[in-house]
């Protein structure tokens, strides 16, 4: 899937509302001088984050930025002298206090093509601590014509002091119906397929659409078959666990802990999943300490510990919940 682009045609339709809050606060001339677009990953932040500063640059603009003038020509470019992308340096995993030091100094200059500066912060609490600082001296004495936008899936990660200068516009996990007729039309696969995008993604309408657009999705559709064939069946563990070793681990384990979650939710609605056999006699309780165990495990595979006997004590537990 293609990214938006920067005109109308590029908005997610589940964006539309915080669009229109943007619109509604530029044309009364009340826009903060920082935002912190806030969400679960997956959820187009970053389209939101660009659109705004298409629009925010742009030199003719009606309810979107053009896409034709010199201004969004230069940004389509990467060579606008108004915008600052602030992010981690390729080699390094967190915004340093002298790229801060620099973007600071360019937002202080003159502005050359547009009527105002825009930096794009992003992820924002990768910013250490005296980035963060360095940040906030910008925040408390605003420079008129600039907008900083900040983005986190993780707001929690930044200081109080940041998140509370800032006007958070908060992407929630949009509605399954929104999403799942746009995966529809966007994608031109079958509803059903769509569905099981959508389940494997959590709920996450772009990961949903990467899901499509791959091979991931046929792999998910195997782990689901499996944990069902597994049930009863200990000692068929290690050739499932070999199967799944193969698969991407921080996946893997996304997808187990959405696998339990979903039983857990039949149990407690008393409703059937089509992956599952009816009678299947799992236990909610043992269940939600697995989903525990699904979401520490996909913490734990990051770091150097063994990823195959994690899973193999995983599925065994999953295999024994049957009596
Ligand atoms: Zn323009």
């Amino acid at each position: 899937m293609t990214e938006p682009g920067l005109t109308s045609s590029g908005i997610y339709p589940w964006l539309n509302d915080h669009w229109a809050f943007f619109l509604q606060r530029l044309e009364r001339d009340r826009l903060a001088h920082a935002m912190l677009i806030q969400g679960p990953a997956g959820t187009g932040k970053t389209a939101l984050a660009r659109l705004m500063t298409a629009r925010l640059l742009c030199r003719e603009p009606h309810d979107f930025a053009c896409g034709q003038c010199r201004s969004c020509k230069l940004l389509a470019g990467a060579a606008h002298p108004d915008y600052f992308d602030l992010q981690p340096e390729e080699d390094s995993e967190v915004i340093k206090v002298d790229q801060v030091r620099v973007m600071t100094g360019k937002l202080d200059l003159t502005t050359s093509i547009s009527e105002r500066k825009v930096a794009y912060i992003h992820p924002a609490e990768t910013m250490n601590a005296a980035a963060a600082n360095a940040l906030l001296k910008s925040l408390e004495e605003p420079v008129g014509n600039t907008v900083l936008i900040l983005v986190s899936d993780n707001p929690g990660g930044l200081p109080v002091t940041i998140r509370s200068r800032c006007q958070a516009i908060t992407i929630n996990q949009p509605d399954p119906g929104i999403v799942q007729d746009w995966l529809v039309k966007t994608s031109a696969q079958p509803a059903g397929r769509v569905r099981e995008a959508l389940q494997a993604a959590g709920g996450s309408p772009l990961r949903a659409a990467r899901y499509l657009a791959s091979p991931e999705l046929d792999a998910f559709s195997r782990v689901r078959a499996g944990l069902s064939s597994l049930l009863g069946r200990p000692a068929a563990v290690s050739q499932l666990s070999s199967e799944l070793n193969a698969l991407n681990q921080v996946e893997l384990w996304r997808w187990l802990s959405i696998c339990t979650g979903e039983v857990i939710k039949s149990i407690l609605l008393g409703l059937p999943l089509n992956w599952l056999p009816a009678d299947a006699g799992l236990r909610g309780v043992a269940l939600l300490e697995l989903q525990r165990q699904a979401d520490k495990n996909r913490q734990l595979v990051a770091t150097s510990v063994r990823g195959d006997l994690l899973l193999q004590v995983w599925l065994i537990n999953w295999a024994e919940q049957v009596p």
